[in-house]
């Protein structure tokens, strides 16, 4: 029996380890991320962003993650990444998602609050052991890029501890996505992590999941800090692409006779695992399934 995700980031947040969370558009990424969880015996959230879910379809996604659960019997779950809106929320729900990211972030606190608080309600009603997110704060930029030039955090895009305490009660969200300094997507500076602010959030809300976004380009040294203060949840979107697609662009070059797409695939899977295999290290999320 593979425990609800609920209870392996109940166990993250005690402990003080964090559930890596990757995102996939495709399936060579999937297996990539697979075969390094099961190597290291990890469990996973694998994200799907609006964009990821519509190109692979809802009930594809949710399928793919269930066929490899079932084969390995290991904790892995689906999460509808960044959602931004009820309706694409409730589509993710009803599809069969483990997980709910609704990100309302760039609305007021109060429209945020409200909207989140129904896909609580509505995801509790279809099932219990969905993990809902909230975000609050919001995030520079985008994940599919990386940057030529620095990127500043405003300090007014932060996450206020007591917003964050406020929205986890009125909400009863099971997760939360405070702003704490990282950015989507890669640029030329590296990010400071607000680490205090992540320690009071955590002082504040002692039983919530406490996510970090933007987790690529963050150095390993602040992500080992943001797990002791508090952070159980990581998620790495833009290292992953970075390898697969540069790894891509090589092969192509190199292997110019090549027309057999799984053997053109082989190197972007191998690439891609070596990085999930490093941060699964990096959040102490190994031998955990
Ligand atoms: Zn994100």
């Amino acid at each position: 029996m593979i425990k609800p995700l609920k209870e392996v980031l109940a166990s993250a947040t005690r402990e003080r380890w964090a559930v890596p969370h990757f995102n996939v558009p495709n399936l060579e990424m999937l297996k990539a991320i697979i075969e390094a969880c099961v190597e290291k015996r990890s469990p996973v959230m694998i994200g799907t962003s609006e964009g990821e879910r519509e190109f692979i379809g809802l009930e594809q996604a949710v399928a793919l993650v269930k066929s490899y659960r079932d084969e390995y019997q290991m904790p892995f779950y689906l999460n509808a990444d960044h959602t931004k809106s009820v309706e694409k929320a409730k589509l993710a729900i009803d599809a069969g998602y483990d997980s709910i990211h609704i990100d309302l972030s760039k609305e007021s606190l109060e429209d945020n609050l409200r909207k989140t608080k129904e896909v609580v309600e509505y995801a509790r009603a279809k099932n219990d052991a969905i993990s809902v997110e909230g975000e609050i704060g919001y995030l520079m930029t985008d994940s599919s890029k990386v940057y030529k030039s620095a990127i500043d955090v405003p300090p007014e895009s932060l996450a206020n501890p007591d917003d964050a305490s406020r929205f986890v009660h009125e909400t009863s969200v099971n997760r939360l996505a405070p702003a704490v300094g990282s950015i989507h997507g890669i640029a030329l500076n590296e990010p400071h992590l607000d680490i205090p602010r992540i320690a009071r959030i955590r002082e504040l809300l002692p039983d919530t999941a406490c996510v970090l976004h933007g987790g690529s380009g963050v150095p390993h040294d602040q992500i080992k800090q943001a797990i002791s203060a508090g952070i159980s949840n990581i998620h790495i979107s833009t290292d992953l692409r970075v390898a697969f697609v540069d790894t891509l662009r090589k092969e192509l070059d190199a292997e110019k006779d090549e027309y057999a797409l799984y053997k053109i695939m082989a190197p972007e899977i191998a690439e891609v695992k070596k990085i999930v295999l490093l941060h699964i290290d990096l959040f102490g999320s190994g031998g955990k399934a």
